[in-house]
């Protein structure tokens, strides 16, 4: 790096910084250990262009000509160290409409965006919603976004807007800037033809006017461009020498892996979106930390192949496993086949074991075919590949029999002719143990080519040549204690100790001066030395050519590569579910078509896996039978509340993706969506109210959530007053509960909704048959000291509670003894207030006690006016109750003038 570069990356990442004479600043990192750097360079937000010899020094005549070989950006990283095995790396690229966008644009969409994920080649187009858009990026692991630049270096507003509220702002989703024009329908659709070698796009799915062809298009260009600078395309003028950074030497780079961009339909998946997945902690907890553990995808992430570990067995199916937790299906065909699948490997656990043994040592063959493609794969990847592929009768072999993957057996066995044949050769041809690269050879077997063997044989004679010649030099010279050696730096040499050296013949020439000894070349030693070293260049000349044929080889199997890597992933994704299920006894879950939900002695997944039997099992039921769609559950903190709600979620997000589910019975109708309102989410959103939060993620359910789909809510209105809480909790469930969402009329969302708020269990009585109370079950007795003692039996049992223990909860958190007896003592006195409005006495000691802080009188005065409003509608006054009485055909005038003034009597008290 030069000047600026060097003075800014110096800085970013630590370098010394030097200079030349001339007083250009310069900074610099070894060449072999580029990764390392590389990978600090981009965490610091730079993409790093790379420049290489484009010409064998041989034949430059002055300056060696380079060139730029490669651009480094965050979503276009290949190498194994520079990504997470099991993520994707996704790079994406969003074209805004701006009215007029063409056919097929799904409605309320406003943007097409396509996602390549370069390291294995999968590319993927869609339409998308304003409001889905940082969601979708995110769920694709989107690494970088291309956009239209508009000459600012500003992104547009609507995209750093949508990546913030993905949680992807800053560097985590870097946007960059693409020329206008390339955004042109005709441009993209040009680039497409071209890449994949086609005259029209209508063979993957694009009419000619399809608009999602665009992103698709314009992601096409850049990967040329970063990957491929035009100088250093494939054939003429493609790098000539085995450059210090290419592993390997002069390949093409076609960008062949790539495969034509697939149009996804919307409503094939289970929508999950970004505040669903981190809720539900999906991927990772709430904690934070960007690791899996503890999350639902840890339970399956398990590494370490020990009996009963469980965990996938390859990097395909690891990455699969994670698609399909993050994007379940919404497809009945796709979800039953998984299951079935997955039920034939856990009955028949031979058969899963031998599966498992077979799919061991299969190595992440998708992204070494994608480096294959780029140039850029190792000796060791292709001697992985090789291994890989030798695996596919094996697991084949294991498949046979079982009917319901009897497909990716047929799938496995038709890769035979090509995949075969390439395994074969890269077998006989390289060692197991491969070097990294090949500076000093090391790859090809003995015996395998014959140029190679002989031009090997010399060097490895040079130990005997030179122990006749040392013989030799000794016996001519009476020099008993000469010796000839050989060192890395000097080459060969003939060393005589400091006391002989005055006897050294004159065909000696000096090459070295150590502490005690001379070391001396002579002219027969020198012409030994050249020859040696021909030989090795010859040698290593000789092997980088065999091991181009072998990535030649390869890469004419790209497709096949992508097949097996794709039947092997789903294979190992499946047993993966299947050994959590055999091992921790999960069912199959029944799957229907009507929105109900009907778990039996349900788990929660992951604090099953913490908690092992001491894990209570809870029903639930929604929609189904006689169980009301909405399910209200109250209970005291702490109690299990938020782990029913989202072991509830997270049984039926397993289902859609495939697997078994911790039950004794399940039987689960189609999702279309997942909504999730979760308290503890809120610290994310730096910068917005948590009430605002809070209320804009319901604003956003209530609008669309429709009769299929199923909502989780946790403490609604907490972030403001009791009373406006409480009061937008009553009307929200009311929503939920009446379906008065986007779908106007139908039935409502299948909904679990928490609350401490015990006022609401009074809608079962009001919408009878749309809502059911549901509280946690809590043991209470008098201890010593006559004070109440509550132990939490975690178990959902039906009807409402009344108390909130919250009290009990803060002393069981150590507050201070004190506080605690005052606490008690405030909430005596609130109930006494209270008891007349019949509002449950320990209600403003519960969850939400921030306006106690304020002193009791004040609570009271607020409470009582804003309860008693709230409850005049449900309690009836007096004067009602006498009003309905009234028989007014049996009035007299007379009378019904008394009656008046009765009444009126009555409501004035
Ligand atoms: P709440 O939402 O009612 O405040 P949580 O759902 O957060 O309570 O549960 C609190 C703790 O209780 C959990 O961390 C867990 O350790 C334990 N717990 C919850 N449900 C169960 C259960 N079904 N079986 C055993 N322990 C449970």
């Amino acid at each position: 790096m030069f000047d600026e570069d060097a003075v800014r990356a110096s800085k970013a990442i630590g370098l010394t910084l030097t200079q030349r004479a001339t007083g250009l600043p310069m900074a610099g990192v070894p060449y072999h250990q580029l990764d390392t750097y590389l990978r600090k360079l981009l965490a610091a937000g730079f993409r790093v262009a790379i420049c290489d010899q484009v010409q064998d020094p041989a034949h430059a005549k002055g300056l060696v000509e380079r060139a730029v070989t490669r651009v480094c950006t965050p979503g276009t990283l290949v190498e194994e160290t520079l990504l997470e095995e099991g993520r994707p790396q996704g790079l994406g690229a969003v074209a805004f409409l701006e009215g007029a966008g063409g056919t097929g644009v799904e409605p309320g969409a406003t943007a097409a965006v396509a996602v390549v994920d370069l390291s294995t080649g999968g590319f993927t187009a869609f339409w998308c919603t304003p409001s889905a858009l940082g969601d979708e990026l995110a769920r694709r692991a989107v690494r970088e976004v291309l956009y239209a630049g508009t000459g600012n270096d500003e992104p547009p507003a609507r995209l750093t807007a949508a990546l913030a509220r993905a949680g992807m702002g800053g560097l985590a989703a870097a946007p960059t800037a693409q020329p206008a024009w390339h955004f042109r329908l005709s441009e993209a659709r040009e680039a497409l033809c071209q890449q994949f070698g086609v005259s029209t796009l209508a063979g993957f799915g694009f009419g000619d006017e399809d608009a999602l062809a665009i992103p698709a298009g314009v992601i096409v260009r850049y990967l040329r461009a970063t990957q491929a600078p035009a100088e250093t395309q494939a054939g003429e003028g493609a790098p000539a020498i085995a450059g210090a950074i290419r592993m390997g030497s002069a390949r093409s780079r076609t960008l062949g892996h790539l495969r034509p961009p697939r149009k996804e339909e919307s409503g094939a998946w289970l929508t999950l979106d970004a505040a669903a997945l981190r809720a539900l902690e999906v991927e990772t907890t709430m904690r934070g930390g960007t690791g899996t553990e503890g999350s639902l995808l840890g339970l399956f992430m398990a590494t370490g192949s020990g009996e009963g570990r469980g965990g996938c067995k390859t990097a395909m199916g690891r990455r699969l496993v994670r698609e399909w937790l993050c994007r379940p299906s919404r497809r009945m065909e796709e979800i039953r086949g998984r299951h079935r699948a997955v039920a034939a490997l856990v009955s028949d656990r031979r058969m899963a074991g031998e599966v498992g043994a077979a799919l061991g040592g299969v190595q992440d063959v998708a992204r070494i075919g994608a480096r294959v493609a780029l140039g850029r794969a190792s000796p060791r990847d292709v001697v992985a590949l090789g291994a890989s592929l030798s695996k596919r009768e094996a697991v084949a072999a294991a498949l046979l029999g079982v009917s319901s993957l009897s497909g990716h057996r047929a799938r496995l066995e038709a890769l035979h002719e090509s995949l075969g044949p390439l395994a074969g050769r890269i077998m006989s041809a390289c060692v197991e143990a491969a070097p990294a690269h090949l500076r000093e050879g090391g790859l090809v077997k003995d015996g395998f080519d014959a140029a190679l063997d002989e031009a090997r044989l010399l060097e490895r004679d040079a130990g005997s040549w030179l122990a006749r010649y040392q013989k030799q030099l000794i016996d001519e010279h009476e020099l008993p204690n000469l010796k000839v050696g050989y060192n890395k730096i000097f080459g060969y040499f003939i060393e005589l100790p400091k006391g002989q050296s005055g006897r050294a013949p004159a065909v000696f020439s000096r090459r070295q001066t150590l502490t005690n000894a001379e070391r001396y070349i002579t002219p027969e030693l020198r012409t030994f030395e050249e020859k040696v070293s021909r030989a090795r260049e010859r040698a290593i000349e000789r092997e980088q050519l065999i091991f181009d044929e072998l990535c030649r080889a390869a890469e004419g199997c790209l497709g096949a590569l992508w097949a097996y890597s794709e039947a092997l992933g789903e294979v190992d994704a499946l047993l993966c579910f299947a050994d959590r299920a055999a091992q921790r006894r999960w069912c199959e879950p029944e799957m229907v078509e009507e929105p109900e939900l009907a778990i039996v002695q349900g788990r929660h997944p992951v604090l099953e896996e913490l908690l092992g039997d001491r894990f209570v099992p809870n029903d639930s039921m929604l929609g189904t039978g006689e169980a009301a769609g909405l399910a209200l559950i109250t209970g005291p903190n702490m109690a299990g509340k938020s782990t029913f709600i989202r072991q509830t979620a997270l049984l039926v997000l397993l289902a859609h993706a495939g697997s078994f589910v911790p039950a004794a019975s399940a039987r689960i109708g189609l999702c279309d969506r997942i909504f999730t309102r979760v308290g503890a989410d809120d610290a994310l959103h730096a910068g917005q109210s948590t009430f605002m939060v809070e209320m804009t993620e319901t604003a956003g359910i209530l609008h669309h959530a429709t009769g299929r789909s199923l909502v989780v809510l946790d403490e609604i209105g907490r972030g403001t007053s009791t009373l406006d809480g409480l009061s937008l909790a009553w009307s929200i469930a009311e929503t939920l509960a009446g379906g008065a969402g986007a779908s106007g009329g139908e039935k409502g969302p299948r909904t679990l909704f928490a609350t401490h708020y015990h006022e609401l269990t009074r809608l079962e009585e009001l919408l009878p048959g749309a809502v059911a109370n549901l509280h946690v079950a809590v043991r209470e007795w008098t201890g010593e000291g006559g004070q109440s003692e509550i132990v939490f039996l975690h178990r959902i049992v039906p009807g409402r509670t009344d108390r909130s223990y919250g009290i009990h909860v803060a002393r069981l958190a150590g507050l201070p003894p004190a506080t605690v007896a005052r606490a008690r003592a405030i909430l005596e006195t609130l109930s006494v207030e209270h008891g007349a409005v019949g509002v449950s006495g320990a209600q403003g000691a519960g969850g939400n006690g921030g306006s106690i802080a304020a002193g009791a009188g004040r609570v009271k005065s607020a409470r009582d006016e804003g309860q008693l409003a709230l409850f005049r509608e449900f309690v009836p006054h007096p004067a009602v109750d006498a009003l309905r009485e009234v028989k007014i055909e049996a009035l007299s005038p007379m009378e019904a003038f008394d009656q008046l003034r009765r009444l009126k009597g009555m409501a004035d008290g």
